[in-house]
């Protein structure tokens, strides 16, 4: 929420206070508001165990192959009439309707006796279990391959074909995921936002909406009790929704992002202000879906690589091989460039099952981050081993970086174990202490990183999860803006990088006041990376400087960013 231009702003209009927000991973820039419309007419798919006789076997095998070629031969016709990603996803889909192996597996299933409609859903679960275990990119064609059952069942049974209705209203689309094929046939004057509770960076629906250039907000949840018709904007930017907001805020905020918008796509990098001085402008990235995905904005390298993002479904810990594997991915999509890989981060709002977290009253100061070495060294070594491993398949260097750091002892034996593997190590600067003893955490580490998330729950004894908090965990708190001065100081004068990879590093107001105070470089989500980068190339260092003074003076959010708003916007 404290990303939320709409949230951001109460004081420059009439207040949204009272709305709803609901937050999730920003995938494609821009504002849009409108009803909330939903794709509906899947069809269920009957689950029957009946055994068919042998004579209805061929009937239902010869339904069964002119259902599929009828739906492959309807993504034909529109992948024909669509241009670029969204007719390459429709081909692909078609070509999945008549996949030799995937027929083959339905009709093996109608030979032993299965229906039609169960033949398709059966085979259909078989790859689905098989495209989940290989992950990555293929993991996310899941969404496709059920799309492409559903056509053929809803085909089979004589059913209209499913998809989204097409509204006569600009109109925002709220679904679980979409399939290519509703996505690709959407008409960005009608549906003007788009917001799901699965999918990743690299999801055809993220894919195709950048495409079409509608704001997209995936992986968003509480989406699913938002009722059809309810007013909302979808922010693409802040990665938020907004539930009935001030009508004319919300046209404001649309008009405002797009004029912006148009602005900032022109930006490429690399970062700096408008005199010069150079800062890198980072990602924020949980996988290599999603650092192919920053690949393609202007981004110069990885600052945050939230490695405990990958294992949240795990039971088991992952080995040191399969963990190589996995990081090798986000290395490769930054081949040569700087990557910055934080060890695991489990606990408090992102537990691991593997990692056994005993039940505490209050998990978010209890063994979480770093701490989880001290119970369990041999997880942190495994993690480390698997990082050197993919470092070394990918001929890279990454930085390697700690959650949860508070004191300068822990920094020392992290450093220890990750120089002992030719890593670069460094830390994250999440607590107050830490902050505080930035200096002698320096002594042992090779760079810091402010977690402005956490650093302002902790400084300001407020639950980050909490909206009725929000104002309280808001990054423009003097309290925390004052933590980051004292921390980037210490590494200016130990020579040594000092990054932020909160979320102040995507507000690109906030972003200036950071460079201003000395940080070296901002890490943002791919969504954020473009604005913050242009907004820095509008203002030269003294700008900054002078806005991080004020900021420094002011005693509340609202005034700090008054302040600066004053002198930067
Ligand atoms: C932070 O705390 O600011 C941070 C970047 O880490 P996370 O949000 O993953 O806790
Ligand atoms: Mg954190």
């Amino acid at each position: 929420m404290t990303g939320s231009h709409l949230a951001e702003n109460q004081e420059t209009g009439a207040s949204l206070a009272g709305s709803a927000v609901l937050t999730g991973t920003p995938v494609v820039p821009g504002v849009g508001y409108g009803p909330v419309i939903r794709p509906g007419g899947r069809p269920d798919v009957p689950v029957d165990d009946t055994v068919l006789d042998e004579q209805a076997r061929g009937p239902e095998l010869e339904k069964f192959r002119e259902a599929t070629s009828v739906v492959a031969g309807r993504l034909r016709g529109r992948a024909e009439l669509a241009t670029g990603a969204a007719s390459e996803v429709l081909s692909a889909n078609a070509a999945m309707a008549q996949d030799r192996g995937w027929l083959k597996a339905a009709e093996k299933h109608i030979a032993a006796g299965a229906s039609a409609t169960s033949a398709t859903n059966a085979a259909t679960e078989q790859f689905v279990t098989m495209f989940t275990k290989l992950g990555g990119l293929m993991a996310e064609r899941v969404t496709d391959l059920r799309d492409v059952r559903d056509r053929v069942v809803a085909q089979i049974l004589g059913s209209p074909e499913p998809g989204v209705p097409a509204p006569t209203v600009p109109s925002i689309l709220l679904a679980d995921d979409l399939a290519p094929a509703d996505t690709a046939g959407l008409d960005p004057n009608f549906v003007v936002g788009l917001a799901t509770s699965l999918g990743g960076p690299t999801s055809h629906t993220a894919i195709i909406a950048r495409q079409l250039g509608i704001p997209c907000v995936v992986a968003v949840s509480g989406l699913d009790d938002v009722a059809e018709g309810t007013p909302v904007v979808v922010d693409g930017i802040a990665g938020s929704i907004v539930l009935e907001p001030d009508p004319a805020r919300a046209t404001q905020a649309v008009s405002d992002a797009r004029a912006e918008l148009d602005r900032v796509s022109q930006w490429a990098g690399p970062g700096s202000t408008s005199d010069g001085h150079l800062v890198d402008i980072l990602a924020n990235v949980q996988d290599g879906a999603g650092a192919r995905a920053a690949r393609l904005t202007a981004a110069e390298g990885i600052g945050l690589f939230r490695t405990e993002l990958c294992f949240l479904d795990r039971d088991v810990e992952p080995t040191a091989e399969e963990q190589a594997g996995i990081y090798s991915e986000v290395l490769d999509a930054f081949a040569g460039r700087k990557v910055v890989v934080r060890t695991l981060d489990a606990g408090s709002d992102k537990p691991l099952r593997f990692a056994n977290h005993a039940d505490e009253a209050n998990p978010a100061l209890g063994i979480r981050g770093i701490r989880i070495a001290a119970q369990n060294r041999g997880i942190l070594l495994r993690q480390l081993d698997g990082i050197a491993a993919a470092a070394t398949a990918t001929g890279s260097t990454p930085w390697v970086m700690a959650p949860m750091i508070a004191t300068a002892a822990e920094a020392e034996a992290f450093a220890d174990d990750v120089r002992a593997r030719g890593l670069k190590p460094g830390v994250m600067i999440e607590i107050p202490a830490a902050a505080l003893m930035a200096e002698h955490i320096l002594e042992h580490v090779d760079f810091l990183s402010i977690g402005t998330n956490d650093l302002a729950q902790y400084t300001m004894a407020a639950d980050r999860m909490s909206p009725q908090l929000a104002d309280l965990t808001d990054p423009w708190q003097p309290a925390v803006i004052a933590l980051v001065a004292h921390t980037a100081k210490a590494g200016a004068a130990a020579g040594k990088p000092v990054g932020v990879c909160g979320e102040a590093a995507a507000d690109p107001l906030l972003a200036c006041v950071l460079v201003g105070l000395g940080v070296t470089s901002l890490s943002a989500a791919s969504a954020a990376v473009a604005h913050v980068g242009a907004k820095l190339s509008s203002v030269t260092l003294d700008q900054c400087r002078a806005a991080a003074d004020a900021a420094l003076k002011t005693d509340s959010s609202t005034a700090a960013r008054a302040a600066v708003t004053a002198l930067l916007a």
